[in-house]
């Protein structure tokens, strides 16, 4: 799948392009390449940023070449001393079927250690989503057993985990999304103790107000703007925001004034924005920690699963409408 061109606003299947070519299935002599057939693709909706050509934390796309993403490969051949043919590896590689990849290295290109569990969460629950919603509740947001905690875009890959990890931690939580469907998973399959669809709210003020009547701890935020403003206008006093994500902005020219942004200093809140990328060298003590929580079932999980690598795009664009229910995957090969 090519990235075809920088763009604004909302993407297109048209974006990228799929396309057909011939590689050697095999590395180049004395080289220290990995050659990866690709089984399981992960939309996430940073790969929006990478569609426009602006410095950020991770560079753009590079028009004319494939789409690049997280995924979960198989090792077919390697000249690299880090990794062995037959190997299942996760982290970045390339929107097609098979993917060279020059000088891999251990933190982008995690090398598989319990390959019993389903491959695919290792895009989700067990990857870069998963130590995402791990890091970001238990150390940016620095909760307590009682707490009250809202999550934003509760559903997704990121939503579920936190609020089950708030959950384990004896806190009240109340999620949003924009489904009846998955306003029912957050009650009923996820534990959540409340649940709204906020597509529902002409004000999202008032169901915050009638589910947190003493206001909110913690706000794990996904989404941005208005929910944003809504969630300032009922935190408590020396709450804590832990800034994930705002996917309502990713496709705007120009992003939208937080009106409340003043509350911040009344009301003493810490709002503290993170990437997943300064954490990844956590990842042997949280891939321990989740393990143990699949395996005992403290945890659940729900992916969304797309088959066909030319279903990538539109995969992708779903998750700026919502269209996504739980991870979304691509399945480009099963084995
Ligand atoms: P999800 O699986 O939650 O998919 C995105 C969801 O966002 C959609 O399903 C949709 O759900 C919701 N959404 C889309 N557009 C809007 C909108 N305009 N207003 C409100 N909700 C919207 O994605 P992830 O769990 O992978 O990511 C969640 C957030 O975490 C994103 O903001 C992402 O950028 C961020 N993130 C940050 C990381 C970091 O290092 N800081 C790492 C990984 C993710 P609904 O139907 O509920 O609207």
């Amino acid at each position: 799948i090519i990235f075809r061109d920088y763009i604004s606003g909302f993407p297109k299947e048209s974006d990228m392009i799929p396309t057909t070519d011939t590689i050697r299935l095999k590395v180049p002599e004395g080289s220290n390449s990995v050659l990866l057939k690709n089984l399981y693709l992960s939309c996430d909706p940073y790969m929006r940023g990478r569609m426009t050509n602006v410095d950020s934390y991770i560079a753009p796309f590079t028009p004319g070449l494939p789409v690049m993403g997280y995924g979960v490969a198989k090792v077919i051949d390697s000249g690299n001393p880090n990794y062995n043919e037959g190997d299942y590896v996760w982290g970045i590689t390339g929107w097609e079927q098979y993917s060279l990849l020059e000088n891999p290295e251990p933190l982008t290109l995690v090398k598989i250690k319990y390959t019993y569990l389903p491959l695919s969460y290792y895009t989700g629950i067990l990857g870069m989503p998963g130590i995402t919603a791990y890091v970001g509740f238990h150390e940016i947001a620095s909760p307590k057993k009682g707490e009250f905690v809202f999550v934003s875009a509760a559903s997704g890959a990121v939503g579920q985990l936190v609020g089950q990890f708030a959950k384990l931690m004896g806190c009240y939580v109340v999620g949003c999304a924009g489904s009846k469907e998955k306003v029912d998973l957050l009650k009923n399959k996820f534990g959540f103790d409340d649940a709204f669809n906020y597509k529902e709210e002409h004000d999202l003020v008032a169901p915050l107000k009638r589910y947190f009547p003493e206001g909110i701890d913690i706000y794990f935020e996904n989404v941005g703007g208005k929910m944003l403003d809504a969630v300032l206008a009922n935190m408590k006093l020396h709450g804590r925001i832990a800034a994930c994500g705002m996917i309502s902005q990713y496709n705007l020219e120009e992003s939208e004034g937080v009106r409340n942004n003043f509350l911040i200093i009344t009301k003493r809140i810490r709002m503290e924005g993170f990437l997943v990328f300064d954490h990844l060298h956590d990842y042997p003590k949280f891939i321990e920690v989740m393990k143990q929580y699949i395996t005992e079932e403290k945890i659940v999980y729900v992916e969304d699963t797309v088959e066909g690598l030319e279903n990538a795009p539109a995969a992708l664009i779903g998750l700026f409408t919502g269209r996504n229910v739980g991870k979304q995957v691509v399945v480009v090969s099963r084995e």
